[in-house]
């Protein structure tokens, strides 16, 4: 078809035009571009190019004089800042002709420059690039020669090897472990050996870069059996088989990882992920869910997963360009942390369809071409040599599972460059965890998440047996019961836990209570930063009676929304920050007054008990006075936890009672660990 033949915002499935760059090219930001084009019969257009990705290309930009069909066109007449233009949507919609291309047009074609090159030229062209850096010219080269006259089985192993090389260096993963494979020459020879050792190491690497680790070992092993002393080889080997240790017995560094997360603002973790206690599967209500397939005891780690795709969180970026995406179907538009990490999960699909899968799978259905099936939807074909990624599908996978990040002030403290991701997608940054957004929401969760960069830790908060369902709570639960359930209906669904049953049967509200409250305590927070002095305070502000007074009194009205007839056996956490802020004023409160001391922290030791009652965990006294364990059936975790039995373990020390202190100080750092994934920052908060 021709320009003139185009519809306004008609996606024109199946038809191309074939079309030549002119003139100006406008660089948006790194996921679009405008340039002008024309056609045979000389119309002109406006062509927006979006998610280009250059590595398959014989440049590294857009230039004029490029001859390029582009598939499915679509004139659009809202675009940001550009009006009406045609545009290129996904990466393989655009495939730039070389003059030797049959649909190219003739009358396009510069005689004087259209010499054929052999197999021979087009390495050393390739060999050339590699050397000045420019990756795709050189993939591009190796491509060419692969097709070219003079081709023999020599040079073929060349290219193929050099190719892998490339592709490697350009994030091709899935191309470069074939290329180095079709390589192998498989002779007795010194010669052959050598190069033989070389393609199988490119071949580990590209797996390894694939998270197939037990493969990559296997190409290492191959690499050394042929040069057994390559350093390289026996570096990447001793790597692998951390990776794969990591992946079958989920014992990682976790201080050394976050030392490197705050000490070379590197967020993305070089770990392995470790999900072989879990499984995905059909629940009975909910679509799809996370099932332990071992037992899991409190405090152990569920699942342990990098991120698919995650942009760094504001406070580690450079000042970049700033990104936009303008939604198809509602014409919304999204800017940066969001736009990008977008464009990085289609790159990476599109670069290296084998993992495809693990993106698209998390949303079954396209919203944009309803009549893929669900085959077509969570797998990538190939189409003119091009993996067909459909970028709005992939959209709609991160608006419905990408996490967004945000500083979290407990861990920020010890480790001030540790991001603390937040479900939802209100935050400037995003990421998407393929097998931990599987998790289902309740409220009265079975395990906390938290982060390490990028790297996703579940742990459990109770004891999980085989098979049961795990879930997380993707919006803290603080007792605003209808603000809880309007963000949970950004995720289209209502929760049906028993706290929630429970509130929806009494009926009532206490958020105006709460909130505030919420303007009372913020406004003068009895507690800073505490240190091993009994939570002795270095920045304190220590509450007015008047103010302890007003507390109290909200305690009194709160207490009343938690009826026991409907809350009973379950958590009061509306009351639990209250009881959590008295905790802390009656701690200061007789530090200078040795005659009041004693009762004013008998009085704290009163409330931190009822902070941990309110998260529901039910106290069984087993030997009296020397051990306490939990009944953990319904609980809420919050660091407010922590601090109580942290107080509790200090109490119980000045009390002289050291079992039960020891036993409530393990409370705390077991909570501090499921809570923050590790014990890294505990020792700094709490020594
Ligand atoms: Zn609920």
């Amino acid at each position: 078809m021709h320009i003139r033949d185009l519809l306004l915002d008609d996606p024109h499935h199946d038809k191309y035009l074939i079309l030549r760059t002119f003139a100006h090219v406008l660089e948006f930001s790194n996921m679009q571009v405008a340039v002008a084009v024309e056609d045979e019969k000389g119309d002109v257009e406006q062509l927006s190019i979006w998610h280009y990705d250059f590595s398959r290309w014989p440049n590294d930009k857009v230039c004029a004089g490029m001859v390029l069909a582009v598939k499915n066109p679509y004139l659009r007449s809202v675009i940001a800042n550009l009006g009406l233009s045609l545009c290129a949507f996904h990466p393989s919609d655009i495939v730039v002709l070389d003059q030797d291309h049959e649909l190219f047009p003739a009358k396009w074609k510069n005689t004087q420059r259209n010499v054929t090159k052999d197999a021979a030229q087009w390495k050393i062209h390739g060999n050339a690039a590699l050397k000045k850096k420019n990756f795709q010219k050189a993939n591009y080269s190796y491509s060419k020669g692969l097709s070219a006259p003079g081709l023999n089985d020599i040079l073929k192993s060349d290219l193929h090897r050099n190719k892998a090389c490339a592709e490697l260096l350009l994030g091709l993963y899935d191309a470069a472990k074939i290329d180095a494979l079709a390589s192998l020459l498989n002779q007795p020879d010194d010669k052959s050996k050598e190069l033989d050792s070389k393609a199988l190491y490119r071949a580990g690497r590209a797996l390894y870069e694939l998270a197939d680790y037990p493969a990559a070992k296997t190409m290492f092993d191959r690499c050394l059996r042929l040069l057994p002393h390559d350093t390289d080889g026996l570096r990447e080997l001793k790597r692998t088989v951390c990776r794969i240790t990591e992946e079958q017995t989920g014992h990682f560094d976790f201080l050394a990882m976050s030392k490197n997360i705050t000490f070379t603002k590197d967020f993305r973790a070089k770990q392995a992920n470790y999900v072989r206690r879990t499984e995905v599967r059909q629940t009975e209500d909910r679509g799809r869910g996370l099932f332990a397939t071992h037992p899991i005891a409190c405090g152990d780690i569920v699942l342990c997963e990098k991120a698919f795709v995650a942009t760094d969180p504001p406070w580690l970026k450079s000042q970049k360009q700033q990104n936009f995406i303008v939604s198809p179907s509602s014409k919304h538009v999204s800017t940066s942390g969001h736009a990008e990490t977008w464009y990085a999960a289609v790159k990476k699909v599109f670069d290296n369809p084998s993992l495809a899968s693990r993106l698209l799978d998390l949303c079954a259905r396209s919203k944009y071409n309803s009549r893929l099936s669900r085959q077509e939807v969570t797998s990538v074909s190939i189409v003119d040599g091009l993996p067909v990624v459909d970028v709005f599908h992939i959209l709609d996978v991160l608006e419905n599972n990408g996490l967004g990040l945000m500083a979290r002030p407990d861990q920020t403290q010890a480790y001030p460059n540790i991001p603390r991701p937040q479900l939802g997608a209100h935050y400037d940054s995003l990421g998407v965890w393929s097998v931990a957004s599987r998790a289902n929401h309740s409220c009265l969760t079975n395990a906390e998440y938290s982060f390490l960069g990028d790297f996703m830790l579940i742990r459990a908060n109770k004891d999980i047996p085989k098979g049961e369902e795990i879930t997380i709570s993707y919006v803290p639960t603080t007792g605003k019961f209808e603000h809880q359930k309007i963000a949970l209906q950004n995720w289209n669904f209502g929760c049906e836990c028993k706290l929630c049953q429970a509130e929806t049967a009494w009926g009532g509200t206490r958020s105006p209570l709460l909130t505030g409250a919420d303007s009372y305590e913020e406004a003068e927070p009895p507690v800073a930063i505490p240190d091993k002095r009994i939570l002795g305070l270095d920045r304190r502000t220590e509450p007015a009676d008047r103010l302890v007074n007003v507390v109290k009194l909200y305690i009194d009205q709160i207490k009343d929304t938690y009826p026991a007839t409907f809350f009973s056996g379950l958590p009061s956490i509306g009351l639990a920050k209250r009881h959590a802020w008295l905790m802390r004023a009656y701690t200061l409160g007789g530090k200078f007054l040795a005659s009041s001391f004693i009762t004013s922290q008998n009085t704290a030791c009163m409330y931190a008990q009822a902070v941990i009652r309110d998260h529901g965990f039910v106290p069984i006294i087993e030997v009296p006075s020397e051990k306490v364990s939990f009944n953990r059936e319904n609980i809420i975790m919050t660091t407010d936890l922590v601090d109580a039995f942290m107080f509790l373990g200090l109490f119980y020390e000045m009390e002289g009672n050291a079992k039960l202190a020891e036993c409530m100080k393990e409370h705390a750092m077991q909570s501090y660990v499921i809570m923050n994934g590790s014990h890294v920052g505990y020792e700094v908060l709490h020594q």
